[in-house]
Formats: structure tokens, C-alpha cells, sequence
């Protein structure tokens, strides 16, 4: 199932070159253009899922599994301290790209980057609330 929209569709089926690191039958793992930090890539599975949500289990479970290995790899490699995975799911959370992909980004002690979030500080009766929400 291809998006013939869909340039992730295109660089994950090799019609459009990419910079890869990585392929096999089920994804292609390529380099981001505007990268986080050096070596930073995304994991494009090889059919065309919007996103998280539509993503059919034995591929997320998949997914996760090739980035361990091509994240080991890459962290020995480039000499990597760190590492953050990174997945976004709708426009709200960053997401402009809309064929599902995992970022892979090598961290380094020096990268001067910064992923992350300001914490909220909420209640104990307010994340009592939310648990209700989600669970009850
Ligand atoms: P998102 O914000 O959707 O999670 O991430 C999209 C990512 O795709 C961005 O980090 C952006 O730099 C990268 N990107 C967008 N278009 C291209 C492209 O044509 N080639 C490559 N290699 N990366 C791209
Ligand atoms: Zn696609």
C-alpha cells in the first residue's frame, strides 16, 4: 500500500535517492535533511501508514526492534553518548510529514540540543483526575 502522494512513500521505495543507512524488505532508515544532531535518521516503514494509529502491530512491534539494532550500531559508530527516539503523531505534536516515522537521534555530550518539554505541575487530584480518565 503505497501513497502515490507520499514522498516518504517515494524515498522508502527508493524512487527518490536518500542518503540510506539502513534497508530491508519492511523499512528503509534514511538521513534526515535538517538533522537534530549528526547522524540523526528516520525509520520509514515500506507501505504507507499515516501515522501511530494506523500502523498495524506486527510493523510498530518491527519498528521498534530495527531501531534498537540500526541505534546500537550508529551509537558505536559515531561514538554517541546518548540517544532519543522520537515519534510524532499529528500536527498538534509536530508531526508534518504524514507517513509514520521513528527519529533516531545520536546524542552527544556537546550537541547542544535540546528535546524535551517544559513540566507541568499538577496536583496529586489532578493527575488523579486524568489516571480516572484514561482508566475508568
Ligand atoms: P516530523 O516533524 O513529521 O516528525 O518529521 C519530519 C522529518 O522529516 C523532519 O525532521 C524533516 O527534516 C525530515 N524531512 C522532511 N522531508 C525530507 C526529505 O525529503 N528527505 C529527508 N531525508 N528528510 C526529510
Ligand atoms: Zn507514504
Amino acid at each position: 500500500m503505497k501513497d502515490d502522494n507520499c514522498i516518504f512513500c517515494k524515498i522508502a521505495n527508493g524512487e527518490i535517492p536518500s542518503k540510506t543507512i539502513y534497508e530491508d524488505d519492511m523499512f528503509r532508515a534514511i538521513l534526515d535533511l535538517g538533522p537534530a544532531a549528526k547522524g540523526h535518521a528516520l525509520l520509514l516503514p515500506k507501505d504507507h501508514y499515516a501515522d501511530l494509529f494506523a500502523l498495524p502491530d506486527e510493523t510498530a512491534a518491527a519498528a521498534i526492534v530495527t531501531a534498537k539494532k540500526i541505534a546500537a550500531g550508529m551509537k558505536e559508530k559515531l561514538g554517541a553518548d546518548g540517544f532519543n527516539l522520537v515519534q510524532n503523531n499529528g500536527e498538534v505534536a509536530g508531526q508534518t510529514v504524514f507517513h509514520f516515522h521513528l527519529h533516531m537521534i545520536p546524542r552527544y555530550q556537546t550537541d547542544g540540543q535540546k528535546i524535551g518539554w517544559v513540566p507541568g505541575k499538577p496536583s496529586q487530584e489532578e493527575l488523579e483526575e486524568t489516571r480516572a480518565q484514561i482508566c475508568d
